[in-house]
């Protein structure tokens, strides 16, 4: 088989690529070990984020996720529930962070309105009677799923393929780099080999061991959350604590669940699904600083993903080995270079991000990627309209 473009991974990444590389007219063919998005992008919070959580600690990637919030309400207004989000101050949270936060509101310019405490409990009866304050931003809820799926169809229908179920277990390549790579149909056992002019890694957690095989090396600042998905929505809009970003201060009403999260816990294994006690109960007690009986709640599912995080300077090395603070790991990307900073072409990585960010990303990526094929077409993502699933 025969292809511009090797995609690797399903998830939001690689379907944002091959959405925008197939939409310039290049020739990809996706492939992916499980079926769309059951890696991080179906294990997630659920949040299309207006950058609000971010504006205290990571300035950039709030600026991000409001200009990549505003564009996916306009082109795939399908996969997303518009709740509205409110950012609440609940008894035992600081007064203090609340100017140092509308001031980052301000810089990145996402739009935020107060409500009287009593109107925040006339909207949302379930919150703390005791809300101090509450502060209306435009966040929504995104089905992933469905966005994986409406990118999937979006892309084929510009011709690219997509392989799923197959797993990417070595690369071909000669002097000038990766020429192919070889596939795994994980159902029947064959094995394919793709001839292609460039591979992108998208591989998510995974994008490390992915470059290994390929003979490239870069560490990630791999981070497990957790969540928990409750009886009932319990609010209408998602509600955050207002305070620096911490463990289960989200609340996400999403399809006929509340989703409660997260936690962050330094991991190797990308596949590290695992939700220890404490994490439940953590969840479960810090969330109850603002929806005080949700500890009465039934919890339907839960479940934990692994973010893919990558960056450099929050990793020390010690004698206590490597250290990561993956709180401050920042929530934004870089397009990798392995030609540049491998000596190895015809293979690109694409790590970090959000989900909320996705399509940026992917523009990012691709760019990079024509520019090395040497095709000078531009994005079309950020107006073309994305079909429904
Ligand atoms: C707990 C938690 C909560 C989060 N909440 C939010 C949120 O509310 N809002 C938000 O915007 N972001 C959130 N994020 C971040 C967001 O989920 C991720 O940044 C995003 O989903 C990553 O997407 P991806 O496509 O890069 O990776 P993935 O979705 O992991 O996709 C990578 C894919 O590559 C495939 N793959 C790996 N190796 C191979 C191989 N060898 N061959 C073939 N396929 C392979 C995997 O199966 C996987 O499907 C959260 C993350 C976590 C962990």
């Amino acid at each position: 088989m025969e292809t511009d473009v090797v995609v690797i991974g399903g998830g939001a990444t690689g379907a944002g690529v091959a959405w925008d590389l197939s939409l310039r007219g290049i020739d990809v063919t996706l492939v992916e070990m499980g079926d769309m998005g059951t890696g991080t992008s179906g294990r997630y919070h659920g949040l299309l984020h207006t950058g609000a959580r971010y504006v205290a600690s990571d300035l950039t990637s709030a600026r991000e996720c409001f200009q990549e919030h505003t564009i996916i309400r306009r082109v795939a207004p399908h996969v997303l529930d518009d709740t509205g989000g409110l950012f609440v101050l609940s008894p035992s949270d600081e007064e203090e962070f609340v100017d140092g936060w509308l001031d980052g509101c301000e810089a990145a310019n996402i739009p935020v309105q107060e409500l009287d405490a009593s109107e925040a409990l006339d909207r949302e009866p379930l919150l703390h009677p005791g809300t101090r304050r509450a502060f209306e931003v435009p966040d929504a809820a995104c089905d992933s799923f469905s966005l994986c799926g409406a990118l999937r169809r979006s892309a084929e229908s510009e011709g690219a393929k997509f392989l799923v179920y197959h797993k990417v277990e070595g690369f071909h390549g000669d002097n000038g780099g990766i020429t192919g790579v070889r596939a795994t149909d994980l159902r029947s056992g064959e094995t394919q080999d793709i001839r292609c002019s460039m591979v992108v890694n998208a591989a998510g957690p995974w994008a490390a061991e992915v470059g290994n095989a390929a003979g490239v090396e870069f560490g990630m600042v791999l981070s497990r959350g957790a969540m928990l998905a409750f009886n009932g929505r319990w609010t209408s809009a998602i509600v955050s604590r207002l305070r620096p970003p911490g463990d289960g201060d989200i609340f996400v009403p999403l399809g006929y669940s509340g989703v409660a999260g997260t936690t962050s816990v330094p991991t190797d294994d990308p596949g590290d699904t695992r939700i220890e006690d404490w994490e439940r109960e953590r969840i479960i007690s810090e969330t109850e600083t603002f929806l005080p009986g949700i500890r009465r709640g039934k919890i339907l599912r839960s479940w934990a993903g692994v973010r893919p995080l990558y960056d450099p300077d929050t990793q020390s090395d010690s004698a206590e080995g490597t250290h990561v603070d993956n709180r401050k790991a920042t929530r934004t990307f870089d397009v990798l270079d392995h030609e540049e900073e491998d000596g190895v072409g015809g293979i690109l990585t694409i790590v970090g991000g959000k989900l909320t960010t996705f399509r940026l990303m992917a523009e990012k990526t691709s760019d990079a990627a024509c520019e090395k094929l040497g095709v000078d077409k531009t994005c079309l993502t950020a107006e073309a309209e994305i079909l429904a699933t």
